[in-house]
């Protein structure tokens, strides 16, 4: 029998802090970060996942993934990638490693990545791109894929059959216009916090020149710096949507009068106006600045909570991050969830290799679940393609369908090997300019 030979991780981290890309108003100075994980089998197979974060403790994901390889060596391939629902909860439901959450955190992270590898695997084998291979899936076999532990009240196996099912109706019609014109995009790109207002209002223009559905602003450091690049921004695209995003900075009431301070520049949505885990707060909120949509989820550590976010009826647009939960299994469930509830899907993206992974889930989503594009779009940031197999490609402000067969995680490995941390020929060069080694050295007594 084919079994798993070897499983290695590596600490991959980049040094976005030294541009302040990806900085907001908790998120400073990211160093943008994978724990990264090949599984290798004496078949021949090899299979790529990995966990974003944004630096320091990047190595305790790894560790973790570690742990939880010591699963899988030996085990026989073909039993787990042929039935990737038990693959899936052998890792998540251990019986000792479940302690560390159970299901959310750096363990759900870590197990998610060796099981979005084993996908991998598998759709390698099949020469797809995980979207299409998801898609063409028999409605049965997706649903023996999705974990519905704790679910069950919202959704159960049957209604999530129905959806499928449903969703088969014009689905070969709806892979071709994916293949031909893609799925929309929103970007980021213009409104880091730590930009100036001559790089917002530029980059505003071009994101509109391109064609994207919506830019999105950080907000959340200074009401009246928000109120002057809002007003820039609004200026620069006219009516093109804006959303902001406050990345958790908030209480539930500053985070009503903050929004509706903002009000008069129409904001499309606000995004993690309060903590990721303050379900009813979000509700509150909801109420508070209402039309202005509530969005959340990059943060949401599982399915259980998405559950609870949407029976609260807390957000209007469900924001699922492909490393944050168990992997591609319980990403497939918050998209079954979110339909049953009909809030649109927006996934989060940016970081490195988040557009990469999460392009598939929104593909999957338009072809077989819920075969509409209203109000969806996914998240684009234009940082650190390059170091992919396959860099997404971005076509009049829309998201290419991905080719290669897999999941999209394969990064190259010589850019694995440039920005290991710390022994990577990147981080010689860079010394301790980067957030991550600056502190690193600064707590072991060095100069910054
Ligand atoms: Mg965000």
């Amino acid at each position: 029998m084919p079994s798993i030979t070897s499983i290695h991780t590596q600490d991959v981290r980049f040094p976005t802090s030294l541009e302040l890309d990806g900085s907001d108003a908790v998120n400073v100075d990211p160093d943008y970060s994978a724990a990264y994980v090949v599984i290798r089998t004496d078949a021949g197979d090899e299979g790529h996942g990995f966990v974003f974060s944004c630096g320091r403790g990047n190595e305790i994901i790894t560790h973790a993934i570690d742990s939880y390889a010591a699963l899988l060596r030996g085990r026989d391939i073909d039993e787990l990638i042929y039935d990737l629902g038990n693959a899936s909860k052998r890792l998540i439901h251990d019986s000792q490693l479940r302690w560390l959450g159970p299901e959310k955190g750096v363990t759900q992270m870590a197990a998610g990545a060796l099981v979005s590898a084993l996908w991998d695997i598998r759709a390698r084998r099949e020469n797809k791109p995980l979207w299409l291979l998801l898609s063409e899936m028999p409605a049965e076999e997706i649903v023996d894929v999705v974990d519905f532990t704790h679910i069950r009240d919202a959704l159960n196996p049957q209604q999530a059959l129905d959806i499928l099912r449903a969703g088969e109706d014009g689905k070969v019609a709806r892979i071709a216009s994916l293949k031909a014109d893609g799925y929309p995009a929103y970007t980021t790109s213009p409104g880091w916090l730590g930009y100036s207002d001559e790089k917002l209002v530029r980059l505003s223009k071009e994101a509109a020149a391109d064609g994207f559905s919506m830019i999105k602003l950080k907000v959340g450091g200074d009401i009246n710096d928000d109120r002057r690049r809002m007003a820039l921004a609004r200026q620069a695209v006219g009516g093109l949507p804006i959303a902001i995003d406050a990345n958790q900075r908030w209480e539930v009431s500053e985070a009503i009068e903050w929004v509706n301070q903002l009000a008069e520049f129409n904001p499309y949505w606000i995004e993690e106006p309060t903590s990721t885990d303050d379900i009813l707060g979000h509700a509150d909120i909801r109420k508070g600045v209402a039309p202005v949509r509530v969005a959340t989820g990059e943060a949401v550590a599982s399915r259980i909570v998405f559950k609870q976010l949407l029976q609260a009826g807390s957000i209007d647009v469900l924001q699922l991050d492909s490393t944050r939960v168990g992997g591609v299994n319980e990403n497939i469930a918050i998209l079954l969830l979110a339909a049953k509830f009909g809030v649109p899907v927006c996934p989060h993206a940016g970081g490195v290799g988040l557009c990469e992974l999460v392009q598939h889930f929104s593909f999957f989503d338009y072809a077989a679940i819920t075969g509409t594009q209203d109000n969806r779009m996914i998240e684009y940031v234009d940082h650190l393609h390059e170091h992919f197999a396959e860099p997404v490609r971005i076509t009049n402000g829309r998201y290419a369908a991905p080719q290669l067969p897999g999941t999209g995680a394969e990064m190259l490995s010589a850019s694995r090997s440039r920005w290991e941390f710390p022994g990577g020929a990147g981080w010689a060069e860079v010394g301790t300019r980067a957030a991550v080694t600056g502190a690193t050295l600064a707590q072991a007594g060095g100069a910054r």
